[in-house]
């Protein structure tokens, strides 16, 4: 398709979308490598793109249920069929005036995805496909600041001053989702002069490199937080030029108020940080010309609203709010409207399964952004969810809550039809979830599909625009999903799809920046203003209603969220005797970040130089007391479930806790199936705990109470 030599792209293989340089031989990509104009950054799973494009288990033709769901039996049949199918399906539903009984679980990666143009004009939801990340932090960013909600937004590491500090909590950042990009800047940030402190209950490869490693216990973070701000504030440690100008009025007092007893004293009972140290970090902090954090999904337990809304007050009350090295704001690039545009569904909390749990109607006011899986299985039972569309997303396997969501795809009403109508699953290879899927249809790879990207801050150069552009040919009849959905578009509402193809949606999206597909391509296939544009809103404001920081929520205030809870998830203190260990799931680059397809590929699976199992981590001194020894195989019981596989023992966990890594367990897939054990299998999934999502705001449960027995 292109020319042989090395051409620029974007790789897909996690969501940290690093531009990359990719050579074409004869017509096959061969080899990737950072993309040196825009920083060079790749990892080595951007690398191993090269095997999963040429994997053998890569689908090439729409394939149409035979069998039950969950049989995984299907047969193959032609686009056109497959589009009659998708068609007749949406048409009935939409004709009853049931739109909004549509969720498109995909990956938003892209503001500009031709999928949200779909979704707008059926009056259907997206659920992002990542119910238990980052969703409180991501609340409370946009309930503090009013701040643009990305998946995922790491403070500008390579902005980071000499003496900076760089806040890693729970992070997983060497060795997780956006390794190519996030490590070295930190490194280069670290080689000027800035300090890593990682708090993690777990010596991670973050800890590794960390000048301070502290080994809080999991779900203490919102704790420790509230104990710095505690002695900030207490020894006018504060920057108080920031919050007299910039916190909305009162609302410092009120944190104030609410901090006066949680001495870092009373916040180490919790956290199991030492008093003293819980001291010399906020001091650290409070005099440091900047400090950036990152938690990701904090530390486990859920329990993320609070400790976001910890985080975002300690970053408001120390002036590390849209500053060097500090918590970016991100900005909006002026891309154009694709014209006219579709109206968009109901509110979520009047017609959306958004809270279906015993607290729906305490909730029902309040408009979370993550959709764990488990409400979709709740919102299939109680009939508010009748049509499901899966793109890069493994709901059957990868998210808490998974086995309840495979029982609900399968419920049948009293005439034997299935209660979800219709489950659509596109994707490059077959999941776990496809095997639920009416119809599978065979997606694009990242060097197969046009795609242009667009979020208002990217980890690798702040905010701009990059192109994604096909490289080589697809097998067989492979067809990107936004494809898939622009013909659908077409066929169901004309009026909103006058475009071509994904190209003219494009072009059309770039005319705000003067641009087009073709010249962002002769550009190198990236724009971007270049600047960071810090501490904007010196003209503007913040993005909040008062255009001031809210450090107070009263709009939570009867549910009591107004200000964070210094506690411990309740999950930390349910059933102690009987489950003991806290098992916390972490991640590892080989798998993470990704849908099915990385977990099934031959390289990263490798057991020389990837990871083809993954034992339980266990500290040494709680194995001797059950007389475990290293590599033997133990059983992991949860009040949910339980796994039976091998621990190795290492000092570099906490001895109350147990490590499972994150992912593992596909049962799909001639390099992944049966290898390794899935942490999910133990999460409470069947709403046994449901009110304690949704007092945290959506975020799930990643971790929960186990017993280790031999
Ligand atoms: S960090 Fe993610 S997007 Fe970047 S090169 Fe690695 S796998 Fe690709």
């Amino acid at each position: 398709m292109v020319q042989d030599g090395w051409h620029p792209t974007v790789c897909y293989q996690c969501k940290a979308e690093c531009a990359i340089l990719a050579k074409v031989q004869d017509g096959r990509v061969t080899e990737v490598k950072g993309n040196p104009k825009y920083g060079g950054k790749a990892c080595v799973k951007g690398m191993a793109g090269v095997t999963l494009q040429y994997a053998k288990d890569r689908l090439t033709k729409p394939l149409k249920r035979v069998g039950e769901r969950g049989e995984g039996r299907f047969e193959e049949i032609s686009w056109n069929e497959a589009f009659d199918i998708i068609e007749e399906k949406l048409r009935s539903l939409y004709d009853r005036g049931e739109g909004h009984k549509l969720t498109y679980s995909f990956f938003p990666h892209s503001l500009t995805d031709p999928k949200w143009h779909f979704l707008n004009a059926y009056g259907g939801y997206i659920n992002t496909g990542l119910p238990h990340c980052d969703s409180g932090k991501i609340v409370s960013e946009i309930k503090c600041w009013g701040g643009i909600p990305n998946h995922h937004i790491p403070p500008a590491w390579f902005t980071m001053p000499k003496d900076g500090i760089i806040l890693l909590v729970g992070r997983h950042a060497f060795g997780c989702l956006d390794d190519a990009c996030v490590p070295r800047d930190i490194m280069e940030a670290m080689d000027r002069g800035a300090k890593l402190i990682v708090v993690d209950p777990i010596f991670s490869p973050d800890a590794a490199k960390a000048d301070w490693w502290i080994p809080i216990r999991p779900s203490g973070d919102t704790a420790l937080f509230l104990g710095m701000i505690h002695h900030i504030i207490e020894n006018d440690l504060y920057d108080k030029k920031f919050v007299e100008e910039w916190v909305r009025e009162g609302d410092f007092d009120k944190v104030k108020a609410h901090v006066k007893d949680m001495t870092p004293e009373a916040m180490s009972a919790i956290c199991d940080v030492p008093a003293d140290d819980i001291r010399r970090l906020a001091v650290m902090c409070a005099e440091a010309p900047a400090v950036g954090v990152d938690g990701f999904k904090s530390i486990m337990l859920g329990q993320a609203l609070d400790f976001g809304h910890a985080w975002s007050i300690f970053l408001a009350i120390t002036g590390n709010l849209d500053n060097p090295g500090g918590q970016p704001i991100p900005e909006l690039t002026p891309l154009s409207p694709v014209e006219p545009q579709p109206p968009g569904p109901p509110p979520l909390n009047e017609m959306g399964f958004h809270r279906t749990g015993p607290n729906r109607d305490a909730f029902r006011n309040y408009s979370f952004i993550m959709e764990p899986t488990w409400y979709e299985a709740q919102a299939i039972k109680d009939g508010s969810l009748k049509i499901l569309l899966v793109t890069e997303a493994n709901p059957a396997l990868t998210e808490m809550g998974s086995k309840e969501w495979q029982k609900a795809v399968c419920m049948k009403d009293a005439n034997g039809e299935y209660m979800l109508e219709f489950l659509l699953n596109t994707d490059i290879m077959l999941s776990e979830t496809a095997k639920y899927a009416d119809l599978v249809l065979p997606d694009q790879t990242h060097f197969e599909r046009y795609e242009l990207l667009y979020m208002p801050w990217w980890y690798n150069f702040g905010h701009g625009v990059l192109l994604r552009q096909p490289l080589v040919k697809a097998p067989g009849e492979a067809m990107h999903s936004n494809l898939v959905f622009i013909e659908i578009g077409k066929r169901m509402f004309p009026e909103y799809f006058q475009f071509k193809d994904d190209v003219e949606y494009y072009d059309i999206q770039l005319k705000g920046l003067g641009l087009s597909v073709e010249k962002l391509k002769a550009m190198g296939g990236k724009w971007s203003p270049g600047t960071m544009g810090f501490r904007k809103y010196r003209d503007g404001g913040f993005g909040t209603p008062s255009g001031t920081v809210h450090l107070y929520w009263e709009d939570l205030e009867e549910v009591g969220q107004q200000l964070p809870r210094a506690i411990l998830a309740p999950e930390y203190d349910a059933d102690v005797e009987e489950y003991p260990f806290i098992m916390i799931s972490y991640r590892r680059i080989h798998i993470n970040g990704t849908g099915p397809w990385s977990s099934n590929n031959a390289q990263l699976r490798d057991p020389a130089s990837g990871q083809s199992t993954n034992p339980a981590i266990l500290n040494p001194a709680a194995a001797a007391k059950l007389g475990i020894g290293d590599g033997d195989t133990v059983t992991i019981k949860s009040r949910t479930g339980e796994l039976r596989m091998p621990v190795r023992l290492t000092e570099h966990i906490r001895p109350d806790c147990v490590g499972i890594m994150h992912g593992f367990g596909a049962t799909v897939g001639r390099v992944a199936a049966g290898a390794g054990h899935c942490d999910n299998e133990l999460i409470p999934d069947a709403g046994s705990h449901l009110e304690w999502q949704d007092l945290i705001g959506g975020e799930a449960h990643v971790s929960t109470r186990v017993r280790i027995t031999r």
